[in-house]
């Protein structure tokens, strides 16, 4: 007897299934889209000393409160100078942006506020104390955190991390998934289509859509409806993978390949309640993660979206795995399998002044047409208990 099981309990399983990737060390360029996998804190403070916001001249504010004046220039200061020399009473050093400030200055008149003077300079306006001053600390001070653990590092996070000197993150490593598409009817462009065949798209689906989320992905490309050369390519391969993911053969008919070779072997096959992408199957072989989706590239599409993308950020340390999900009227019409959730693909518009916006769907229910999937920018979810919906009513919907 197959067991039928909700979408919801089906995508805690494949969550379980995946667990939670070990933390390694990456370069800190490298880890752009990963999430940082410990606490991280500053060695350095931010500015690392107090420094001048502009190009001009460092002086004391006491020394200019009655300008215009003129004072004797008694240093230059270029960024990147490390002796800099204490400022004595009565004098002015000129400084650029980034240098850092010598003792004794408390303010930096603007290079715009002067004559530009070498050897000495006339100061037009008054600086008041700490005037284009960048203090030390001021951004992140010494020892504080600067990156929590669970952060998805995006490039400026990246840049924090460099700035407060390192050269490596601790991140949750990226899963390494195989991905295996399965029919004798599949075939590689450019080769040419005899009647019958048709050209193999699921791993070119998956394989993107994977290394999207940071995965590092390898591709079996098309493997025939044959049970002994599925063992044969595959088997050899798992020891080297996080997750092997195939599409196809895990059907009712006959020629299911996934669901021969791996029933019995500790991999379970089911039927989930949605539509598309009902027949599924999921464990482990050889103590490596399956999870085995069914051929139809819009069943291929949903099932990343229902449980798989979530379950594979899940595992590679990220918090927030759910599509955001908004509520809209619908411009139609629309039926859906009782005691199934059904992912129609849809187009949402925000409506302006409205918390909603209204949603129609493009293309049909049928999980075999793809054009249409690409023309939409949401799934619309009709439950479970819902068999009707008509036009004008609200419904949910996840933005892709
Ligand atoms: P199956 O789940 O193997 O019964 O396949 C269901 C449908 O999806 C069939 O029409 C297959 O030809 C099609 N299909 C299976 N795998 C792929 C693939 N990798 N690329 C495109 N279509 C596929
Ligand atoms: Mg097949």
């Amino acid at each position: 007897m197959v067991r039928v099981i909700s979408v919801d309990a089906y995508r805690q399983t494949v969550t379980e299934l995946l667990g939670r990737a070990p933390a390694i060390s990456v370069p800190v360029a490298e880890a752009a889209g990963l999430v940082a996998a410990r606490d991280v804190f500053a060695d350095v403070a931010l500015p690392p000393f107090d420094n001048s916001a502009m190009d001009g001249y460092a002086v004391r504010a006491a020394d200019v409160a009655d300008a215009p004046v003129t004072l004797p220039v008694a240093d230059d200061i270029p960024a990147g100078r490390i002796d800099v020399q204490p400022l004595k009473p009565g004098t002015a050093q000129r400084i650029m942006t980034g240098a850092p400030l010598p003792p004794g200055a408390d303010a930096v008149v603007m290079v715009e506020d002067t004559d530009r003077g070498m050897t000495e300079v006339r100061i037009s306006r008054a600086a008041p104390e700490g005037n284009h001053i960048r203090r030390i600390g001021e951004d992140v001070t010494k020892g504080a955190l600067a990156l929590h653990e669970g952060t998805v590092l995006s490039h400026s996070h990246l840049g924090l991390a460099a700035a407060v000197g390192l050269a490596s993150l601790e991140v949750y490593r990226p899963l390494s998934v195989l991905v295996v598409s399965t029919g004798t009817e599949l075939v590689e462009a450019p080769n040419p289509l005899q009647h019958g065949q048709i050209y193999e798209s699921n791993s070119v689906m998956l394989a993107a859509a994977l290394r999207g989320l940071g995965c590092q992905v390898e591709v079996v490309r098309s493997v025939v409806d044959d049970v002994a050369e599925f063992r044969r390519l595959i088997e050899p391969r798992l020891a080297s993978v996080d997750l092997l993911l195939t599409s196809g053969g895990v059907s009712a008919g006959a020629y299911e390949v996934v669901k021969d070779a791996l029933s019995g072997q500790g991999v379970e096959f089911q039927k989930i309640a949605m539509q598309p992408g009902g027949p599924q199957g999921c464990g482990r072989w050889n103590g490596v993660p399956v999870v085995t989706l069914p051929g139809n590239p819009v069943s291929v599409l949903v099932s990343f979206e229902a449980f798989l993308r979530p379950a594979v950020l899940a595992a590679m340390g990220h918090v927030d795995v759910d599509r955001q999900r908004v509520r809209a009227r619908l411009t139609e019409d629309m039926t859906s399998p009782a005691g199934r959730r059904q992912y129609r693909r849809g187009f949402f518009t925000p409506v302006l002044g409205e918390v909603t916006g209204m949603v129609g769907p493009r293309g049909g229910p049928g999980s075999h047409l793809l054009a249409a999937f690409t023309q939409a920018n949401c799934l619309i979810v009709l439950p479970e208990e819902v068999a009707e919906v008509a036009e004008g009513d609200e419904v949910d919907v996840l933005l892709l």
